[in-house]
């Protein structure tokens, strides 16, 4: 309930702040502003749209109350599907105008037409490629650091380019009242910026962590092992499934930072401050840097965040659904049970190609011994010698193992590539899952 109602402010407030352009404009009107519905309707979308956009880093800038209240990937999701709706109110916004009766011109950047009209274009332009960046940046190949800076360039430009159309063109921004809200986001932004790129770092600078371990794991891993540096790490540890972001430059302000789940206990972070991750070889920083990194080496932590954990989502029973590298955050979740002699049953499905993919695969068997679990390994294509389910995990192979009459009533984490996430979301709901108990963590959520 707490979170709930924590969530609901923060949301209130959020609308606040992106209607109050409109509130202030229709309380203070300008003397000469137009009557007509579409002008007005076209001038409150550009300022609602401006708004939207100047509180995007807002919503992505791992501020620990909202990000608590909410996840962050669900954060970065509403980041996203917002960012899509402000980009359809600046295009809205000046074929009103043109609808309205004001000349097709203004759309472009021809002689005659005022420069901060041209800044207008201008502005939608630079939105119009930072979407596309963003929306294709997988079918452009473009590295994802690449993409991170361009995306933090192309943002700082837009609103520079939009807010000099603001003032330049609008009557509505010559107003006092308008001209102190404008003030006050653009100290929000500075303020967010900063908290975001030096407050943070700076904090972080005083605790560093050093790497105690990095150890080879099936299907193309490595776990790091870390140990807090003159402090005691995080204080009462993780909430087993959260992730933390992962640096390991030379300081915290270095710009490369990765999101890794904790794939160790969360009690025991809180006992010995020691936590560790698993990470799958991707590509540059996964494949490269990851397998390079010594023992003693310093690295920093950001974290732990995240809303797919175990404490939050309690259940008589718990059924794991994980995919490759999915299983982090799941091993975390049984690692803390044992630690807590929780009895609550357990089904783990795992699916991987092969065998050989099954990371933690000696080991999850192992933890049958102490806890009250089962695991069910599905191999999409085994060897020879393989005696377990194969195929993909299907709506029968959970029937199967699930006990029958309590499955409904469980609660269910999956972690996993998408298709497979999928997947499960579409079978879940067909053996009679009530969605509320489905509890889901995407890796692939930039
Ligand atoms: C909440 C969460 C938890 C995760 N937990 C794990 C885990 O326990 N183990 C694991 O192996 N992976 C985990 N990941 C995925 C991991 O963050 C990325 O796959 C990893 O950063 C890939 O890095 P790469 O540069 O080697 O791969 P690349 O091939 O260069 O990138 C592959 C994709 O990974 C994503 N990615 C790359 N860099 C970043 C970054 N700095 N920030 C965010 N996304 C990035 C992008 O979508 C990119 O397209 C998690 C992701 C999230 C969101």
């Amino acid at each position: 309930m707490k979170v709930l109602l924590r969530g609901a402010v923060w949301f209130g407030f959020y609308l606040v702040m992106i209607l109050l352009p409109l509130l202030v404009g229709s309380v203070f009107r300008p003397a000469g502003a137009s009557d007509s519905f579409l002008v007005n309707l076209s001038a409150g979308l550009g300022y609602v749209g401006f708004a939207i956009m100047a509180l995007e880093l807002a919503l992505i800038s791992r501020f620990k109350p909202a990000a608590s209240a909410f996840g962050l990937d669900v954060l970065q999701q509403f980041h996203k599907e917002i960012g899509m709706a402000a980009f359809l109110m600046v295009l809205a916004h000046p074929l009103l105008l043109v609808v309205s009766g004001y000349p097709w011109r203004i759309l472009l950047p021809v002689s005659g037409v005022p420069w901060s009209v041209v800044l207008g274009t201008v502005a939608f332009l630079l939105v119009a490629l930072l979407i596309g960046l963003s929306v294709w940046r997988k079918k452009l190949k473009i590295p994802y650091e690449v993409w991170q800076i361009t995306h933090g360039l192309l943002t700082i430009a837009l609103i520079a380019a939009a807010a000099i159309h603001i003032i330049g063109v609008g009557r509505y921004a010559q107003m006092t009242p308008m001209k102190i809200l404008w003030a006050a986001y653009l100290l929000l932004l500075i303020g967010l910026f900063s908290y975001y790129r030096l407050f943070k770092p700076l904090r972080l600078l005083g605790k560093p962590w050093k790497v105690v371990e990095n150890r080879a794991e099936l299907g193309d891993a490595r776990t790091l092992r870390l140990q807090p540096v003159g402090h005691k790490g995080w204080p009462g540890g993780f909430e087993a499934g959260q992730f933390a972001w992962i640096n390991l430059g030379s300081s915290p302000f270095n710009f490369e930072q990765h999101p890794i789940s904790m794939s160790s206990s969360g009690d025991t972070a809180a006992a010995t401050g020691e936590v560790a991750f698993t990470i799958k070889n991707l590509g540059g920083w996964s494949g490269k840097t990851v397998p390079g990194i010594k023992a003693g080496q310093r690295v920093w932590l950001d974290g732990p965040y995240g809303v797919f954990t175990l404490d939050r989502e309690q259940g008589p029973g718990y059924v794991l659904l994980a995919g490759g590298v999915g299983v982090t955050p799941l091993r975390s979740m049984l690692l803390t049970m044992i630690e807590r002699e929780d009895v609550r049953p357990v089904v783990l499905f795992y699916g991987a190609r092969h065998e050989d993919d099954l990371t933690f695969r000696d080991e999850l068997l192992e933890l049958q011994k102490p806890m009250n679990l089962k695991v069910v390994y599905v191999v999409e294509e085994p060897s020879p010698a393989w005696q377990g389910e194969t195929g993909r995990i299907s709506a029968d192979i959970l029937r199967k193992h699930l006990p029958p009459k309590q499955y409904k009533r469980w609660t269910y984490f999956i972690c996993g590539p998408t298709p497979m996430m999928n997947a499960m979301e579409k079978i879940l709901p067909e053996i009679g899952v009530p969605a509320e108990k489905v509890n889901t963590e995407r890796f692939d959520m930039v």
